[in-house]
């Protein structure tokens, strides 16, 4: 037998039963994404490597350390994406999507790539759900963002969550903190790991952010940015709060809150599910009001979040939450015998206008079929042999209650239909 090739370090399939989960998870953020007023949009998952040096930042770990890069066949420098926001912004500046209003609100879903090390909910393939909403510095936009967050995580059935807030400031606070921070940082060096003595170079507030215990017991004892906020940034960050504590979210300020991305201006925010951890959140994002002009664009505030599938999907399993997906079947097709193919098969081309159908291909005894359809959870068995044909009938078999019934081909669909509104009554 020929070698077996597996799935790559960090990649990971999605197989069915869970694939159905994932959709109505898509489905469900699709359809609140709709009701706050927000448009789906699709953007390559390759770009410019530029795209992301620019956009996602030079000095962040992302793009130092952690993106898919390589040389195409003309020699031109391409990444898979690490994240969508500048890709989403691309598309805006591309298009001139800002000719169709003042705000444009935009959502995504799809897979991002990542080189990192592979570990508990780490993967170098994973899948992100997000909005973006530009063209507007208003403190009701992050507000809008963090409760849309919220509401879609509490409405697919988790609990136990909570987000963290804070504000990164403007430019100048943050010039300001970044030089606290340095200052701060340079007198113990030697207690933080050696990735910190990089990004101490490159971008010290990017310490903050860093996972390994040495350093977060380093960063505990930090000057907080809340102590150097100018006063517009001050009650930008107090009319967030005012909005979202009215949406019950449950928040808290976390002054040490900086977030990986290098773009974001004020708000920053990230949902995590407290079993799970604050190392091991959700979703989070914030405001990015420098970004589009990073980009070439004109001056133009936004904010946006991003939330990961897999760790949506962990955290439900870990609350014990089944999201039920479509995967019923509500018709297995069984014929008996190979005269009866065409016959089921124009069957299901009847009932599949409203119903899901598995017509069975082989013709195979009809007790192993039955096993069939039982294992695929099918809600009726439609059994058809030459006594059907001739008698211009299917067999009907309950496959809950092993009733059977006789019903005419032409009534097929009208009668299953009707048999499943009442078990959807029941
Ligand atoms: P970020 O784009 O870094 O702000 O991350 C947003 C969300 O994406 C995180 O809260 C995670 O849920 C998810 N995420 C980020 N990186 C990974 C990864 N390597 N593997 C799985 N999920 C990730």
């Amino acid at each position: 037998m020929a070698k077996r090739i597996k799935a790559m370090r960090g990649t990971h399939d999605v197989l069915p039963e869970q694939a159905s989960r994932w959709r109505a998870i898509e489905d469900e953020f699709a359809k609140i994404c709709r009701q706050y007023g927000y448009r789906e949009i699709r953007t390559p998952i390759f770009e410019a490597t530029e795209l992301f040096e620019r956009g996602t930042g030079f000095s962040t770990d992302v793009v130092q350390k952690e993106m898919y890069t390589f040389e195409d066949k003309k020699g031109r420098r391409v990444s898979l994406r690490p994240e969508a926001t500048p890709s989403v912004i691309r598309a805006y500046l591309e298009h001139s999507l800002a000719k169709q209003g003042k705000v444009l609100k935009l959502f995504y879903l799809g897979p991002m790539f990542r080189y990192d090390r592979p570990g508990a909910g780490r993967y170098r393939q994973f899948h992100q759900l997000g909005i973006e909403i530009i063209g507007t510095p208003s403190a009701v936009a992050d507000a809008e963002a963090i409760v849309l967050l919220w509401e879609f995580l509490r409405g697919i059935g988790l609990s136990g969550l909570k987000m963290r807030v804070n504000s990164l400031g403007c430019e100048k606070c943050r010039v300001e903190y970044s030089r606290l921070i340095r200052e701060f940082l340079k007198e113990r060096l030697e207690r933080l790991c050696d990735d910190c003595h990089e990004r101490f170079e490159r971008n010290p507030l990017r310490v903050l952010d860093c996972k390994q215990e040495m350093c977060k017991a380093v960063v505990a004892e930090a000057p907080e940015i809340g102590s150097i906020l100018c006063e517009a940034c001050q009650e930008h960050l107090a009319e967030v709060e005012n909005l979202v504590s009215q949406a019950n979210v449950d928040y808290y300020i976390d002054s040490r809150l900086v977030r990986g991305l290098d773009y974001y201006t004020r708000t920053v925010f990230e949902v995590f599910h407290v079993s799970s951890g604050v190392d091991n959140s959700l979703g989070g994002g914030g405001r990015y009001d420098r970004l589009v002009e990073d980009l070439g664009g004109p001056q133009t505030p936004a904010v946006g979040f991003s939330a990961g599938m897999e760790r949506i999907a962990q955290a439900l399993e870990a609350d014990g939450v089944d999201v039920k997906g479509e995967s019923r079947l509500d018709v297995f097709i069984a014929p008996m015998g190979k005269q009866a193919f065409p016959t089921a098969f124009k069957l299901a081309l009847d009932l599949r206008q409203a119903l899901s159908v598995w017509l069975e291909f082989d013709d195979r005894k009809i007790d192993r079929q039955l096993r069939s359809a039982s294992r695929l959870g099918a809600r009726f068995a439609a059994i058809i042999g030459s006594e059907e044909i001739s008698k211009g009938i299917v067999k009907m078999k309950d496959m809950i209650s092993g009733e059977q019934f006789e019903v005419p081909q032409s009534e097929a669909l009208k009668w299953l239909k009707h048999r499943l509104k009442e078990d959807s009554l029941e």
